[in-house]
């Protein structure tokens, strides 16, 4: 059951998450390279020593037929259009879902919807926006509809969330940069006490103290955790330096003063 899950992640779990994000950023990655490679056996008709068409060769070599191919060919040819000054947007699409909403596009289109829907769209909690075939889909539509280039993006300061999943107050914008290398550092930690737990495994590692080592390990990152942005204050409101008690003038509040808000504190953060 999800619910019973800790939010926490153990090393183990932490490791395995690596593990997987680097499939799927090489599987992102392959989209791309495959569409390409594709397109370069159909170009350039490599496949008429052994198939007469395109079409057959691809169902006997790869048990896809031409139109799937011709669909990836369109989605990495969508990905090298997105350029500017010479050099490719940044994020680029990151799924086929999200290019093949730009394959129907001019090449000037597919930049302007690609770029509003990077702007528009929402945020996880590391600022990085979450783009969705559906929301790419809406940003073609306001592009193609008006015509008229979209509106300059609201500017990227502010549009941070922190734990609660509220937008960081611009005034907070900094501080909350800073607090998220902690992240960073939590994460070097956990892979450093991998490391050391591997040693331990070995022969001559029994010296090592593991229990000791974990124990302490584990208080490192808690005490790093302890420091972690959680929220903005709900007494100053955000309002860094001033003489407030619960921040004391941070403006932003851990999650063990979080923890012991009254409801009534709680309710500025979490208006109903
Ligand atoms: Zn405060």
């Amino acid at each position: 059951m999800e619910s019973e899950l800790s939010t926490e992640l153990s090393i183990a779990e932490a490791e395995r998450l690596d593990d997987l994000v680097q499939v799927v950023e090489q599987g992102m990655a392959t989209f791309i390279q495959v569409g390409r490679a594709l397109g370069e056996i159909q170009q350039s008709r490599l496949y008429r020593e052994t198939h007469d068409t395109f079409d057959v060769f691809c169902t006997q070599r790869f048990g896809f037929g031409a139109s799937r191919a011709r669909q990836l060919i369109g989605v990495s040819g969508v990905v090298d259009n997105l350029v500017e000054n010479g050099k490719p947007l940044q994020p680029l699409p990151v799924n086929s879902a999200q290019a093949a909403m730009l394959v129907k596009c001019p090449a000037d289109v597919a930049i302007k919807a690609w770029e509003h829907a990077v702007n528009t769209a929402d945020v996880n909690t590391d600022g990085e926006p979450i783009i969705t075939a559906k929301h790419v889909k809406g940003a073609v539509e306001s592009v193609m509809g008006n015509g008229a280039p979209p509106p300059p993006p609201p500017p990227v300061p502010g549009r941070s969330k922190d734990r609660l999943g509220r937008i960081v107050e611009p005034a907070l914008e900094g501080p909350y940069k800073e607090n998220a290398s902690l992240v960073d550092a939590v994460r070097k930690l956990q892979s450093a006490k991998a490391a050391a737990l591997m040693v331990a495994d070995r022969t001559g590692g029994e010296w090592v103290e593991t229990p000791e080592m974990t124990r302490l390990f584990e208080l490192l990152e808690s005490t790093l955790k302890f420091a972690w942005y959680h929220t903005t204050c709900p007494d100053c409101r955000g309002d860094v330096g001033k003489d407030c008690e619960t921040c004391n003038g941070y403006g932003y509040i851990n999650r063990s003063t979080y923890n012991r808000l009254t409801d009534e504190q709680r309710s500025w953060l979490n208006p109903l």
